[in-house]
């Protein structure tokens, strides 16, 4: 079942935000990709968004050169659930209540959202995919850990169906009841994972995020991709230099 707000709901929304876009019009600011608005001025529109610029652990990053280590295994004990879907002017956001969670060695981080960019953010020696998820977790201690899954076109993908099916216009936000999503079901088989300290890849480019890029693919259909891309062409931040990183690799 999906939920649109009703006309009433939505005219008082819109009351609240045109109030609220007033009051902030003067300091939002605007970023983007491309052009004036475009990831090479993000630290130039706002002092919070220098380490956009300033940071030495940025992200995404190239995949290329790695060490092989035994990484702890990455446990996804994801639920099945209502899930809300924004459009929130840079990416389809999938917000997830709580109660699924990712175990990393002795780390134990929850759900919070997963989100699109095309092409992936990510490139593995110097290659984009089509796509990239990006599943974004929080330790009860407050660190961020980002599993990204890159997204090639292929067979259609019914475990992101309820998500394709009603992607969100800009500004919209809607709750799918039913069907659930199955969480699980959205990550690879494989779990065999790419580690490396990196940062938000949008505003404010914070860092201290532990990145897990998943060395399996998932594929999305065509037209999956194609709907994604009707709301946003290209919505990837370009790849950082490394600094000194090292990319480790699990066995
Ligand atoms: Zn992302």
């Amino acid at each position: 079942m999906i939920h649109r707000p009703s006309p009433e709901a939505l005219s008082a929304a819109l009351l609240a935000f045109a109030a609220l876009s007033a009051q902030a019009a003067d300091h939002a600011p605007h970023w983007g990709y491309k052009g004036h608005h475009g990831a090479a001025h993000w630290a130039e529109m706002d002092p919070a968004f220098e380490t956009c610029a300033k940071g030495t652990r940025q992200s995404p990053i190239d995949i290329s050169t790695t060490v092989k280590e035994a990484l702890p295994a990455l446990e996804a004990q994801y639920a099945s659930t209502t899930t809300t879907l924004v459009n929130n002017g840079h990416t389809v956001q999938v917000n997830v209540p709580a109660g699924s969670k990712l175990t990393v060695g002795d780390k134990t981080y929850e759900l919070l959202q997963f989100h699109f960019h095309t092409p992936s953010e990510e490139t593995l020696k110097g290659r984009h995919t089509a796509m990239v998820a990006h599943f974004v977790h929080k330790s009860a201690a407050g660190e961020l850990g980002v599993v990204g899954v890159l997204i090639q076109p292929g067979r259609p993908n019914p475990a992101f169906e309820p998500v394709f099916a009603h992607l969100p216009r800009p500004g919209e936000k809607i709750t799918v009841e039913a069907p659930e999503i199955k969480l699980a079901d959205l990550l690879p088989a494989q779990l065999g994972y790419y580690a490396f300290e990196g940062s938000l890849t949008t505003p404010p480019c914070s860092e201290g995020v532990n990145w897990m890029v998943l060395k399996q693919p998932i594929t999305l259909s065509p037209a999956q991709i194609k709907a994604f891309r009707r709301l946003f062409p290209a919505n990837a931040r370009p790849v950082q230099p490394l600094q000194g990183r090292v990319v480790r690799e699990s066995l």
